[in-house]
């Protein structure tokens, strides 16, 4: 037999970053999951690198699989048999909802309705998946999060809230049998990755049954968003932290922190509004996904349209297996749900779609940038002024971001929540 030719340091040298620069990675894991040669794990700054070059054989399956590259979201939406109805804003559009979990106290634990939980909840009893990958407390660091795979209710309970940082969601993958059917749920660039994934070995296909989407604009912030929120907001040593939650109680919720001493603080989601744009990554300001939509069912805040004081989350149903399972959710007692027209959950977060539909594609062409393809808008969209002079402060801010960490750590953190409730998006 002939002796494969190893040859570590040429590879090394031929290996290209997935992303193809490092701001365009989104941390999601995915190339380090796909690698069929297990040769990839996280460097320095949470980044992919090559850590066994004499096991790469240079297959490119790493690329393949990342959201950080080309994406034709309506092409992709076809090919994976979504709704034809292709809404330049949301993406394929089947139905729309308003919808919660019906448990008692379910979406006052979550971030807005509990519905995510409670559609994972459902397609775990009904026998449609072994296992849920969400989100879980990092037993080593309390600050952190990680990606889990779920196969009780009790360790489904632990993916609810949004967690404000990037969580590697594709690792937790490595933690399924062969046999195993997975529902996954994440934000539009880990969706994006496990849709590669799925395109890339197709096994993937009936592995992963069930995709939920999360609406995420620009909201994947790295941890030193937290530590700010811990040392600055709340005034503790990290090493004090027992629990972290950014999205505690009634809707919309608050960043809450229990300290080793049992007691907690607690600060409203509308004094660190300002997080999201100090604090996001490179590759969110490129971001035109907002709305999740190479998803089964996509999930996000209703804003203003939430009725219900405990908590709601818009659900927008783009395959026929999407509504297949939120009418069996509902049937099954778990989920409630009213219908919603579309215009109105688009109008609901009317800068953020403007931001991530008009200003970034926009910017995105301007640096030649190619990879996401940016659907077609009415023509001559321009916007309202509002959102017009709010993206171009956004944009203003990320620009300075360094300046401004460095301004609101010196400030006391009121001057910082007054900013975020004058001037924060969302
Ligand atoms: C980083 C981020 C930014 C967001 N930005 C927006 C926005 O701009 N507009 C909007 O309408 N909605 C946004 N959302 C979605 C919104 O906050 C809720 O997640 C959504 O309404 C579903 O709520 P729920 O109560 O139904 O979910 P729950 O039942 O509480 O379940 C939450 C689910 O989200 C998963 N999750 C939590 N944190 C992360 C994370 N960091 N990465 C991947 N998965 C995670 C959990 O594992 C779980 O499956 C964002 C969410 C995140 C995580």
């Amino acid at each position: 037999v002939k002796k494969p030719e190893h040859r570590p340091k040429a590879h090394r040298k031929a290996w290209r970053f997935p992303a193809g620069e490092a701001s365009n990675c989104t941390h999601c894991g995915m190339c380090i999951f796909a690698c069929p040669v297990r040769a990839l794990d996280f460097g320095p700054g949470r980044l992919p690198q090559l850590v066994r070059a004499e096991a790469c054989n240079l297959c490119g399956v790493c690329a393949r699989v990342c959201p950080g590259g080309e994406i034709d979201f309506a092409q992709t939406g076809r090919s994976l048999g979504l709704a034809n109805e292709y809404d330049p804003w949301l993406g394929p559009v089947r139905d729309a909802f308003l919808a919660h979990d019906t448990e008692p106290g379910g979406p006052r634990r979550s971030a807005s309705g509990g519905a995510v939980t409670a559609v994972l909840g459902y397609a775990l009893r009904a026998g449609l998946i072994d296992a849920a990958v969400v989100t879980a407390p990092d037993p080593a660091d309390p600050l952190l999060f990680r990606a889990r795979l779920a196969r009780s209710p009790e360790e489904l309970d632990q993916g609810r809230q949004s967690k404000y940082q990037t969580i590697p969601l594709a690792l937790a993958l490595s933690e399924a049998a062969d046999n195993e059917r997975i529902g996954f749920a994440g934000n539009g660039c880990q969706v994006a990755a496990l849709r590669k994934l799925q395109e890339t070995i197709p096994a993937y296909r009936t592995r992963v049954p069930l995709v939920l989407g999360i609406f995420c604009s620009t909201g994947n912030l790295s941890l030193r968003a937290t530590e700010f929120m811990v040392r600055k907001g709340c005034g503790l040593a990290p090493r004090r932290v027992k629990q972290v939650e950014y999205r505690h109680g009634p809707y919309p919720g608050a960043f809450m922190v229990a300290c080793d001493d049992q007691s907690i603080r607690v600060i409203a989601k509308d004094a660190y509004k300002w997080l999201y744009t100090l604090y996001t990554t490179e590759r969110c300001m490129r971001c035109i996904d907002l709305s999740c939509e190479l998803a089964d069912i996509s999930f996000g805040d209703p804003f203003e349209l939430c009725n219900r004081p405990e908590g709601q989350s818009v659900a927008i149903v783009r395959s026929s297996l999407g509504q297949e399972v939120l009418a069996a959710a509902v049937l099954d007692g778990g989920l409630a749900v009213e219908p919603v027209a579309p215009e109105r959950v688009v109008a609901a977060q009317g800068m953020q779609f403007y931001i991530s539909r008009v200003v970034i594609p926009g910017l995105n062409a301007r640096r030649g940038m190619t990879a996401f393809h940016a659907p077609r808008l009415p023509e001559g969209f321009r916007g309202t002024w509002k959102s017009r002079i709010k993206a171009t402060g956004l944009f203003t801010v990320f620009r300075f971001r360094r300046l401004l960490r460095w301004v609101f750590d010196v400030l006391p953190f009121r001057a910082f929540a007054m900013v975020s409730r004058l001037t924060g998006r969302g």
